[in-house]
Protein backbone atom coordinates (compact mmCIF):
# COMPACT_ATOMS: atom_id res chain seq x y z
CA UNK A 1 0.00 0.00 0.00
CA UNK A 2 1.48 2.87 -1.18
CA UNK A 3 1.80 6.07 1.42
CA UNK A 4 -1.22 8.20 1.78
CA UNK A 5 0.80 11.61 2.98
CA UNK A 6 0.22 13.05 -0.33
CA UNK A 7 -2.83 14.46 -2.58
CA UNK A 8 -2.77 12.00 -5.51
CA UNK A 9 -2.60 8.89 -3.12
CA UNK A 10 -5.39 10.35 -1.19
CA UNK A 11 -7.69 11.39 -4.32
CA UNK A 12 -6.79 7.79 -5.87
CA UNK A 13 -7.94 6.12 -2.72
CA UNK A 14 -10.95 8.12 -2.38
CA UNK A 15 -11.84 7.37 -5.88
CA UNK A 16 -11.78 3.75 -5.17
CA UNK A 17 -13.85 3.73 -2.55
CA UNK A 18 -16.68 6.16 -3.79
CA UNK A 19 -15.80 8.46 -0.57
CA UNK A 20 -17.76 11.24 -0.03
CA UNK A 21 -17.33 13.38 2.79
CA UNK A 22 -19.14 14.27 5.34
CA UNK A 23 -19.16 17.84 6.27
CA UNK A 24 -20.63 16.95 9.61
CA UNK A 25 -17.78 14.89 11.35
CA UNK A 26 -15.07 17.77 10.41
CA UNK A 27 -13.70 15.87 7.38
CA UNK A 28 -10.88 17.38 6.01
CA UNK A 29 -7.99 15.14 5.75
CA UNK A 30 -4.27 16.28 5.23
CA UNK A 31 -2.59 15.68 2.32
CA UNK A 32 1.45 17.57 3.59
CA UNK A 33 3.95 15.51 4.20
CA UNK A 34 5.90 17.68 6.00
CA UNK A 35 3.25 18.28 8.33
CA UNK A 36 2.91 15.01 8.63
CA UNK A 37 6.91 14.96 10.36
CA UNK A 38 6.35 17.52 12.27
CA UNK A 39 3.70 16.04 14.26
CA UNK A 40 5.23 12.97 14.99
CA UNK A 41 8.50 14.44 15.77
CA UNK A 42 6.70 17.03 18.11
CA UNK A 43 4.71 14.62 19.66
CA UNK A 44 8.10 12.83 20.46
CA UNK A 45 6.46 9.11 19.16
CA UNK A 46 8.83 6.43 19.89
CA UNK A 47 8.94 2.43 20.10
CA UNK A 48 7.52 2.64 23.96
CA UNK A 49 4.37 4.56 22.91
CA UNK A 50 1.04 3.81 23.07
CA UNK A 51 -0.76 6.20 20.85
CA UNK A 52 -4.76 6.78 20.83
CA UNK A 53 -5.40 8.83 17.65
CA UNK A 54 -8.89 10.39 17.25
CA UNK A 55 -10.39 10.15 13.97
CA UNK A 56 -8.06 8.55 11.43
CA UNK A 57 -9.62 9.14 8.00
CA UNK A 58 -8.07 7.64 5.64
CA UNK A 59 -5.39 6.45 7.65
CA UNK A 60 -2.66 9.00 6.64
CA UNK A 61 -1.18 10.04 9.86
CA UNK A 62 -2.31 6.46 11.37
CA UNK A 63 0.49 4.76 8.46
CA UNK A 64 3.28 7.10 9.78
CA UNK A 65 2.04 6.51 13.64
CA UNK A 66 2.09 2.36 13.29
CA UNK A 67 5.81 3.15 11.68
CA UNK A 68 6.88 4.74 14.86
CA UNK A 69 5.13 3.66 17.90
CA UNK A 70 4.74 0.16 19.48
CA UNK A 71 1.00 0.26 18.98
CA UNK A 72 -1.55 2.74 17.96
CA UNK A 73 -5.52 2.58 18.75
CA UNK A 74 -7.81 4.63 16.32
CA UNK A 75 -11.25 5.61 16.77
CA UNK A 76 -12.91 6.63 13.58
CA UNK A 77 -16.70 7.35 13.87
CA UNK A 78 -17.35 7.19 10.36
CA UNK A 79 -17.78 3.81 9.23
CA UNK A 80 -17.90 3.79 5.42
CA UNK A 81 -14.03 4.69 6.44
CA UNK A 82 -13.38 1.61 8.45
CA UNK A 83 -12.89 -0.42 4.89
CA UNK A 84 -10.63 2.00 3.98
CA UNK A 85 -8.90 1.97 7.20
CA UNK A 86 -8.45 -1.86 6.50
CA UNK A 87 -7.13 -1.36 3.32
CA UNK A 88 -4.28 1.65 3.98
CA UNK A 89 -3.37 -0.36 7.35
CA UNK A 90 -3.50 -3.40 5.88
CA UNK A 91 0.44 -3.54 6.31
CA UNK A 92 0.64 -3.01 10.31
CA UNK A 93 0.00 -5.45 12.67
CA UNK A 94 0.27 -3.09 15.63
CA UNK A 95 -3.03 -0.80 14.70
CA UNK A 96 -6.10 -1.88 16.13
CA UNK A 97 -9.46 0.17 14.85
CA UNK A 98 -12.54 0.96 16.79
CA UNK A 99 -15.66 2.06 14.85
CA UNK A 100 -17.15 4.56 18.29
CA UNK A 101 -17.82 7.47 18.67
CA UNK A 102 -14.44 9.27 20.57
CA UNK A 103 -16.73 10.59 23.20
CA UNK A 104 -18.21 7.61 23.71
CA UNK A 105 -15.42 5.75 23.92
CA UNK A 106 -13.72 3.90 27.41
CA UNK A 107 -10.17 5.23 27.16
CA UNK A 108 -9.30 4.40 30.46
CA UNK A 109 -9.99 1.11 29.44
CA UNK A 110 -8.34 1.53 26.39
CA UNK A 111 -5.22 2.02 28.33
CA UNK A 112 -5.01 -0.45 30.66
CA UNK A 113 -5.95 -3.37 27.90
CA UNK A 114 -3.20 -1.70 25.58
CA UNK A 115 -0.58 0.47 28.19
CA UNK A 116 -0.91 -1.66 31.29
CA UNK A 117 -2.89 1.44 32.46
CA UNK A 118 0.70 3.60 31.76
CA UNK A 119 0.73 6.90 30.46
CA UNK A 120 -0.41 7.23 26.77
CA UNK A 121 0.12 9.85 23.76
CA UNK A 122 -2.66 11.11 22.02
CA UNK A 123 -2.25 12.45 18.54
CA UNK A 124 -4.68 13.88 16.44
CA UNK A 125 -5.95 15.86 13.35
CA UNK A 126 -9.20 16.86 15.73
CA UNK A 127 -13.28 17.35 14.01
CA UNK A 128 -13.12 20.79 14.75
CA UNK A 129 -16.38 20.71 15.75
CA UNK A 130 -15.72 18.79 19.22
CA UNK A 131 -12.30 20.06 20.55
CA UNK A 132 -13.08 21.79 23.26
CA UNK A 133 -15.28 18.42 24.71
CA UNK A 134 -12.86 15.93 23.38
CA UNK A 135 -10.01 18.08 25.09
CA UNK A 136 -11.71 18.39 28.48
CA UNK A 137 -12.96 14.67 28.32
CA UNK A 138 -9.68 13.50 28.25
CA UNK A 139 -7.73 15.70 31.20
CA UNK A 140 -11.24 15.60 33.34
CA UNK A 141 -11.45 11.92 33.00
CA UNK A 142 -8.29 11.71 34.63
CA UNK A 143 -6.81 9.13 32.02
CA UNK A 144 -3.38 8.00 32.03
CA UNK A 145 -1.64 10.30 29.65
CA UNK A 146 1.54 11.57 28.95
CA UNK A 147 0.84 14.46 26.15
CA UNK A 148 -1.91 15.26 23.69
CA UNK A 149 -0.53 16.82 20.20
CA UNK A 150 -2.98 17.78 18.43
CA UNK A 151 -4.23 19.58 14.91
CA UNK A 152 -6.95 22.45 15.91
CA UNK A 153 -8.12 25.61 14.96
CA UNK A 154 -5.55 28.18 14.87
CA UNK A 155 -7.97 30.59 16.63
CA UNK A 156 -8.83 27.80 19.82
CA UNK A 157 -5.09 26.42 19.99
CA UNK A 158 -3.76 30.76 20.49
CA UNK A 159 -6.91 30.10 23.09
CA UNK A 160 -5.41 27.54 24.78
CA UNK A 161 -1.68 29.51 25.82
CA UNK A 162 -3.08 32.88 26.45
CA UNK A 163 -2.99 34.48 29.79
CA UNK A 164 -5.61 37.29 30.96
CA UNK A 165 -5.54 40.88 29.29
CA UNK A 166 -6.21 39.22 25.63
CA UNK A 167 -9.96 39.03 24.20
CA UNK A 168 -8.78 35.03 23.78
CA UNK A 169 -8.47 34.18 27.68
CA UNK A 170 -11.16 31.81 29.12
CA UNK A 171 -12.66 28.76 30.30
CA UNK A 172 -10.90 26.97 28.11
CA UNK A 173 -7.52 28.91 28.74
CA UNK A 174 -7.41 28.39 32.41
CA UNK A 175 -8.66 24.31 32.16
CA UNK A 176 -5.65 23.59 29.78
CA UNK A 177 -3.46 25.41 31.76
CA UNK A 178 -4.52 23.80 34.90
CA UNK A 179 -4.11 20.11 33.35
CA UNK A 180 -1.31 20.81 31.34
CA UNK A 181 1.74 23.04 29.51
CA UNK A 182 0.86 24.04 26.22
CA UNK A 183 3.39 24.87 23.21
CA UNK A 184 2.02 25.85 19.80
CA UNK A 185 4.67 23.35 17.44
CA UNK A 186 3.06 24.47 13.92
CA UNK A 187 0.83 27.02 12.03
CA UNK A 188 -0.74 24.87 8.91
CA UNK A 189 -2.47 26.82 6.43
CA UNK A 190 -5.46 25.64 4.64
CA UNK A 191 -3.73 24.55 1.69
CA UNK A 192 -2.84 20.92 3.92
CA UNK A 193 -6.30 19.78 4.04
CA UNK A 194 -8.44 18.20 1.36
CA UNK A 195 -10.80 19.91 1.15
CA UNK A 196 -9.81 22.58 2.33
CA UNK A 197 -11.44 24.31 5.52
CA UNK A 198 -12.11 27.97 5.69
CA UNK A 199 -10.11 28.02 8.87
CA UNK A 200 -6.24 28.24 9.62
CA UNK A 201 -5.06 25.64 11.68
CA UNK A 202 -1.92 24.92 14.38
CA UNK A 203 -0.37 21.87 15.94
CA UNK A 204 -0.08 22.21 20.01
CA UNK A 205 1.61 20.12 22.41
CA UNK A 206 -0.25 19.90 25.15
CA UNK A 207 1.88 18.33 28.21
CA UNK A 208 0.27 16.55 30.82
CA UNK A 209 1.64 18.15 34.90
CA UNK A 210 2.06 15.08 37.01
CA UNK A 211 1.39 18.01 39.74
CA UNK A 212 -1.05 20.92 39.12
CA UNK A 213 0.66 24.00 39.17
CA UNK A 214 -1.73 25.56 41.36
CA UNK A 215 -3.47 23.92 44.85
CA UNK A 216 -7.09 23.53 44.78
CA UNK A 217 -8.97 21.84 47.53
CA UNK A 218 -11.81 21.53 45.73
CA UNK A 219 -11.48 21.41 41.78
CA UNK A 220 -14.86 20.70 40.63
CA UNK A 221 -15.40 24.72 42.62
CA UNK A 222 -12.90 26.29 41.00
CA UNK A 223 -14.16 25.50 37.65
CA UNK A 224 -17.62 26.34 38.01
CA UNK A 225 -16.28 29.35 39.26
CA UNK A 226 -14.48 30.18 36.33
CA UNK A 227 -17.27 28.81 33.90
CA UNK A 228 -19.42 31.57 35.89
CA UNK A 229 -16.92 34.20 35.66
CA UNK A 230 -16.45 33.89 31.41
CA UNK A 231 -20.54 33.35 31.23
CA UNK A 232 -20.56 37.30 31.76
CA UNK A 233 -17.69 38.41 31.20
CA UNK A 234 -18.65 42.16 30.86
CA UNK A 235 -19.94 41.62 34.57
CA UNK A 236 -17.39 42.29 37.75
CA UNK A 237 -16.75 39.34 39.19
CA UNK A 238 -19.13 39.46 42.34
CA UNK A 239 -21.69 40.10 39.74
CA UNK A 240 -21.03 37.45 37.69
CA UNK A 241 -21.02 34.78 40.57
CA UNK A 242 -23.91 36.69 42.20
CA UNK A 243 -26.01 36.02 39.53
CA UNK A 244 -24.82 32.02 38.79
CA UNK A 245 -27.07 29.01 39.10
CA UNK A 246 -25.81 26.72 41.10
CA UNK A 247 -23.39 28.44 43.37
CA UNK A 248 -24.39 29.80 46.77
CA UNK A 249 -22.02 32.96 47.39
CA UNK A 250 -24.08 36.37 47.92
CA UNK A 251 -22.12 39.12 47.22
CA UNK A 252 -20.95 40.24 50.65
CA UNK A 253 -19.47 36.56 50.80
CA UNK A 254 -17.26 36.67 47.33
CA UNK A 255 -16.46 41.18 48.29
CA UNK A 256 -15.15 39.57 51.79
CA UNK A 257 -13.22 36.99 49.96
CA UNK A 258 -11.80 39.03 47.28
CA UNK A 259 -10.43 41.47 49.87
CA UNK A 260 -8.95 38.54 51.65
CA UNK A 261 -7.10 37.80 48.98
CA UNK A 262 -5.99 41.62 48.28
CA UNK A 263 -7.84 41.67 45.00
CA UNK A 264 -9.84 44.89 44.15
CA UNK A 265 -13.78 43.43 44.52
CA UNK A 266 -14.95 45.35 41.13
CA UNK A 267 -12.25 43.14 39.15
CA UNK A 268 -13.76 41.43 35.97
CA UNK A 269 -13.32 37.13 36.14
CA UNK A 270 -11.99 37.87 32.63
CA UNK A 271 -8.58 39.47 34.57
CA UNK A 272 -8.03 36.64 37.40
CA UNK A 273 -5.28 34.17 36.36
CA UNK A 274 -5.51 30.67 37.14
CA UNK A 275 -3.45 31.39 40.60
CA UNK A 276 -6.09 33.73 41.64
CA UNK A 277 -8.86 31.38 40.63
CA UNK A 278 -7.67 28.44 42.70
CA UNK A 279 -6.70 30.90 45.76
CA UNK A 280 -10.62 32.34 45.30
CA UNK A 281 -11.77 28.62 45.81
CA UNK A 282 -9.58 27.70 48.46
CA UNK A 283 -11.03 30.85 50.60
CA UNK A 284 -14.58 30.37 49.48
CA UNK A 285 -14.38 26.39 50.42
CA UNK A 286 -13.28 27.66 53.98
N1 LIG B 1 -6.62 11.98 10.70
C1 LIG B 1 -7.12 12.24 9.36
C2 LIG B 1 -6.14 13.15 8.63
O1 LIG B 1 -5.38 13.81 9.32
O2 LIG B 1 -6.18 13.19 7.42
C3 LIG B 1 -8.54 12.82 9.40
C4 LIG B 1 -8.73 14.07 10.21
S1 LIG B 1 -10.33 14.82 10.04
C5 LIG B 1 -9.96 16.50 10.48
C6 LIG B 1 -11.24 14.30 11.47
C7 LIG B 1 -11.65 12.84 11.52
O3 LIG B 1 -12.36 12.60 12.74
C8 LIG B 1 -12.56 12.39 10.40
O4 LIG B 1 -12.09 11.17 9.88
C9 LIG B 1 -13.93 12.20 11.07
O5 LIG B 1 -14.75 11.23 10.44
C10 LIG B 1 -13.50 11.77 12.46
N2 LIG B 1 -14.50 12.05 13.53
C11 LIG B 1 -15.41 13.06 13.58
N3 LIG B 1 -16.13 13.00 14.72
C12 LIG B 1 -15.65 11.94 15.42
C13 LIG B 1 -16.00 11.36 16.68
N4 LIG B 1 -16.98 11.88 17.44
N5 LIG B 1 -15.33 10.25 17.09
C14 LIG B 1 -14.33 9.72 16.32
N6 LIG B 1 -13.97 10.23 15.12
C15 LIG B 1 -14.61 11.33 14.67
Amino acid sequence: MATLGNPNNTVEILQKYHFNFQKKYGQNFLIDTHVLDRIIESADITKDDCVLEIGPGIGTMTQYLAENAREVVAVEIDKALIPILEDTLADYDNVTIINQDILKVDIMQIAQEKNGGNPIKVVANLPYYITTPIIMGLFESHVPLQSITVMVQKEVADRMQVGPGTKDYGALSLAVQYYAKPEIVANVPANCFMPRPNVDSAVIRLNRYEVPPVTVKNEQLMFALIRASFNQRRKTLVNGLNNAAGLPYGKETVIKALQALDINPQIRGEALTLEQFAALANELEG
